[in-house]
């Protein structure tokens, strides 16, 4: 996680700059900012504090001038959130400052190797502007950094300055890492937020790549030392689409774009939907692989294939794939769900796959992104950027996506296309002021429970599972999903008289079994809110949803998003920044 970003260009306002597009990297982490730019004189100037960028102020920052400077907003990994821990690094002897997204995973070897005195942080991170420096007493900055890009362990994307240089240096390994373009002009970011108000025009930097930003950027790739061309993308967001507008937190407002978002999901390309339904016909094994409400959505996806398609595939978390390497053949097939397309769990998950020869199938958001670049076959959701650290409308996009596909594999892709077609026309329905209100009614009934409990049934059982984290990640109640039928079998005697209990519940084959969850539960004087298509006496709550048939758990997980959201705002907590949490989860 960890948000870098770094300018250098022909404006002379490059510390404002990166200031102000740190801002919009601080979903990436939040702990602790800092600021550095190269003075008039050469030398560096900088400024890191605890807290918020966004709460930040500019003074001593946006007056200064300089047409070279970097920033880092901090999700610690190594050493605790302290202002010497966060980032930049300047080296002891003041000449390289370096900012860091991963893991180093051998820096006790190189402060061993360099003298424990030396080191002024906690982190892992120091080591690199240490080396840097140490290695510049015999090389110049470009050879000492390539130098140190490679003895490097772990996962990083690094951006390096240093006394007396006009350019920076950066390189990457298993951490994001974009150039935006623009004539005479270089912004270096871990993502395209940062600078999408001045350009569009991207290099996606690849693992073990660097690049030195002089006049012009020259690209090399570490392992065969050569200098290489990069193509120019020019991407398709604009910067409205990545502002909150008249909401008060992202959080809402990615949660109202999904008026929009299903529609798009499925807006793709027939020919290129129908060869992924044939290679998922007959590849010999199927496994579907996220993280959070990314894994969740593949486990409400093993549903789809089955009832939809009468396909058994395979869900395991990212983080737990990697064991399955003794099933995997060249004719495996791996689907994996990334809205950033840069988890690394999910690529370490690909990794493992690849080296078995299998393919890659990705459903990502975000265009260019290294699992897309890394896949076989890839699939972009089109939801627009996503910045609350809690996933909405790229999770509902994901179902979405993914039971066109099951469609597909049935041989009934426009049957999907009229049923997903049918179910963003009743979202926008549902997503009324009316249905707001009611939800913060409900939220407003239940925000003192310390405990909520959610059940569901087949492919809405994974949404209770989803549901459980969102109330969990932004309102920091506790919140557990079950699967209904296993309430007897022990979580039922976390129920006492009050608990609020929430059913997902749809009008499909097994509404009567978690209708009788629900009145167990009820028995217990579980406070009861049915989220479901038609009323039942059991609820105390009803929050009324369409019946969106095989398409249920799309609309079920919405109330329960907007739910969380006024549950985390009654609650004082700030939605869009969770406590402990980062989007885009980029170290292992
Ligand atoms: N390991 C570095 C630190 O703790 C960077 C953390 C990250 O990228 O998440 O400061």
């Amino acid at each position: 996680m960890c948000g870098i970003f770094a300018y250098k260009g022909s404006r002379d306002n490059a510390p404002e700059i990166v200031f102000e597009g740190l801002k919009k990297l601080e979903y990436r982490g939040y702990d602790s900012w800092g600021v550095t730019w190269k003075k008039n004189d050469g030398s560096i100037s900088l400024q890191k504090q605890i807290g918020k960028i966004s709460e930040a102020s500019k003074e001593g920052i946006i007056d200064e001038k300089s047409h070279l400077a970097m920033s880092h907003t901090r999700w610690a990994t190594h050493g605790g959130v302290t202002q010497k821990n966060a980032h930049p690094h300047l080296s002891s002897g003041g000449k390289v400052a370096v900012i860091h997204n991963g893991i180093i995973e051998n820096y006790e070897e190189f402060k061993k190797r360099l003298g424990f005195e030396r080191f002024r942080s906690e982190t892992d991170t120091e080591v690199i502007s240490e080396l840097i420096e140490e290695y510049m007493k015999d090389l110049n900055f470009e050879e000492a950094t390539k130098k140190v890009a490679k003895e490097l362990k772990g996962r990083y994307a690094f951006i390096a300055m240093a006394t007396g240089e006009n350019r920076i240096i950066a390189a990457r390994r298993g951490s994001p890492l974009i150039l935006g373009v623009k004539e005479g002009e270089y912004f270096l970011a871990s993502d395209i937020p940062a600078f999408l108000q001045f350009t569009r025009d991207v290099n996606y930097l690849d693992d073990e790549q660097m690049v030195v930003i002089d006049d012009k950027p020259r690209f090399y790739d570490l392992l065969t030392d050569s200098e290489i061309e990069k193509r120019l993308v020019t991407i398709d967001w604009n910067p409205q689409e990545a502002e909150k507008g008249d909401f008060d937190h992202f959080m809402l407002k990615e949660i109202m774009d999904q008026k929009e978002t299903i529609i798009r999901a499925i807006d793709q390309n027939e020919e290129a939907i129908l060869k992924i339904a044939e290679y998922i016909k007959n590849a010999k094994g199927v496994f579907l692989s996220g993280c959070g409400t990314g894994g969740k959505v593949c486990m409400a996806a093993e549903y789809f294939f089955s009832v939809v398609a009468n396909r058994h595939v395979n869900f395991a978390p990212a983080s737990e794939f990697p064991i399955y390497h003794h099933f995997l053949i060249p004719e495996s097939l791996l689907i994996v769900v990334s809205q950033s397309g840069e988890t690394a769990d999910v690529l370490e998950a690909m990794h493992v796959a690849k080296e078995k020869g299998a393919k890659v199938l990705s459903l990502v958001n975000v265009q260019g992104s290294t699992v897309a670049r890394y896949s076989d076959f890839s699939l972009l959701i089109n939801a627009g950027p996503e910045k609350a650290v809690a996933s909405t409308k790229a999770a509902t996009s994901q179902l979405a996506l993914l039971l066109l596909i099951a469609h597909a594999v049935a041989g009934k892709l426009q049957d999907g296309k009229k049923l997903l077609i049918e179910t963003a026309s009743q979202i926008n329905d549902m997503l009324n002021p009316r249905f707001l209100t009611y939800i913060k009614e409900v939220a407003d009934d239940i925000v003192h429970s310390d405990h909520t409990y959610i059940i569901g049934k087949a492919a809405n059982y994974p949404m209770a599972l989803e549901a459980a984290i969102k109330i969990q990640e932004v309102s920091y109640i506790h919140a557990e999903g079950f699967p209904a039928g296993e309430l007897k079998h022990g979580p039922i005697a976390l129920v006492s008289p009050g608990t609020p209990c929430i059913s997902l519940i749809a009008e499909d084959e097994v509404k009567g079994d978690i209708i009788n969850n629900t009145i167990e539960l009820k028995a217990r004087g579980a406070h009861i809110i049915g989220v479901a298509p038609f009323r039942h006496e059991s609820f105390d709550h009803w929050i009324r949803v369409p019946d969106a048939g095989v398409a249920s758990p799309i609309v079920n997980v919405i109330p329960i998003q907007l739910l969380a959201y006024y549950l985390s705002v009654l609650r004082g907590c700030n939605p869009d920044m969770p406590r402990n949490l980062a989007k885009s989860v980029t170290v292992k």
